[in-house]
């Protein structure tokens, strides 16, 4: 339960009392403190300077305005907690970047990176989260390609991310069936933080996309990757390292952040009562999220004997994008679930748990929050 909004001050009274109100969250719930956790991470910094243009780097720009973003929504947005990947000049590999926002339970990933292109007259601001997108270009495959060429400065990097080559384009191949539980939110997040770029801050819209982000692969959930501009482009790049770029920018991410948080409050505020009207009815299962363990997205339909499924219990599917997504094991208990979960793991294991409430599937964190409410 948990209402958290950007200067409005109202609704924090409004909290308060609500929080009279309602019995202690149990422990164990996602984020005791209430707080929406935001994790900002400036791409690249140490030995990886990222796309450079004479003596402009990449990693000083995103560092520059990620850390002006963080400070404005540090200032303005009640009950958020801001982490970042790196706040110095230093070095980061990305799995440890995604792994702080795993580790730290974050309601958001947000990535900050600057773009280059061989022609330096490309130039203008875009967004992406992970996908594959049906017509995709080759210059947003490139971005993608190249960003995670940091993996190569890692000592050890064939370890950590599956086989991944990022010096091959083929090797993209790999993000074709990627499930992402939290398209939906990055998608909705993407699209403020594009809109308030072309908008507050006046960048020239290359719009949202999808593309193979081994960062945004490897966070568990909604995430998005920013590419502020053109390092490669005179005039962007001169745009990007000025005051004024720097703060127009920074004001533009976190009213993007801002929308958002307003939009999953609403989400919450729509969700929460429903399960507490019926909540203490007879059936109260029936007001329960229910979760279940999603291990493969094909294309086609299974035959219900295919031995892909028959080892497992409350085998099911539902198609999402033109795919049909597997899930098994039903069941409100969340604990529950987690065993189902690396049981399912032994086998497949990008397995992850999904909720599904009142017919539709939402983010396990609202699913927490609508069943601790319940209680
Ligand atoms: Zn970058």
């Amino acid at each position: 339960m948990r209402q958290l909004s950007c200067i409005s001050y109202g609704r924090t009274l409004l909290l308060i009392l609500t929080l009279l109100m309602t019995a202690a969250v149990p422990a164990g719930a996602v984020n005791e403190k209430g707080e929406f956790v935001l994790v900002i991470d400036p791409g690249h910094g140490g030995k990886d300077p990222g796309a450079v243009n004479g003596k402009n780097q990449e990693k000083t720009i995103n560092l520059n305005i990620a850390l002006k973003m963080g400070k404005l929504i540090e200032e303005n947005c009640k009950n958020v907690k801001v982490i970042y990947t790196r706040k110095t000049d230093v070095f980061v590999e990305l799995y440890k970047r995604a792994d702080i926002a795993n580790k730290a339970g974050a309601d958001m990933f947000i990535s900050v990176h600057t773009n280059s292109a061989k022609s330096k007259s490309a130039y203008g601001a875009e967004t992406y989260l992970l996908g594959v997108e049906e017509n995709r270009t080759s210059a947003n495959l490139n971005a993608a390609l190249q960003e995670n060429k940091a993996i190569l400065l890692e000592n050890d990097y064939e370890a950590h991310y599956e086989g991944y080559d990022p010096n091959s384009p083929e090797s993209m191949i790999i993000f074709e069936f990627m499930q992402n539980e939290y398209q939906k939110e990055s998608l909705k997040m993407a699209t403020f933080t594009q809109n308030q770029m072309t908008g507050t801050a006046k960048r020239p819209d290359r719009g949202v996309h999808q593309a193979g982000y081994l960062v945004l692969w490897k966070s568990t959930m909604p995430s998005i990757l920013i590419e502020l501009g053109f390092i490669s482009n005179d005039n962007e790049c001169k745009y990007l390292t000025s005051q004024k770029g720097i703060d127009e920018m920074s004001k533009s991410l976190y009213l993007a952040f801002s929308e958002y948080l307003d939009y999953h409050n609403k989400l919450l505020e729509r969700a929460v009562p429903a399960a507490q009207a019926i909540g203490n009815r007879e059936d109260e299962n029936k007001s329960l999220p229910v979760y279940k363990v999603q291990f493969m997205s094909l294309k086609s339909p299974l035959k219900n004997n295919d031995k892909r499924i028959r080892d497992y219990a409350d085998v099911d599917y539902y198609k999402e994008g033109g795919v049909y997504k597997y899930t098994c094991g039903n069941t409100t208990d969340y604990e529950a679930i987690l065993k189902t979960k690396a049981e399912v793991q032994k086998k497949y294991k990008d397995a992850f748990v999904i909720a599904v409430y009142e017919g539709k599937k939402i983010s396990v964190k609202q699913a927490r929050e609508i069943t601790s409410k319940s209680r």
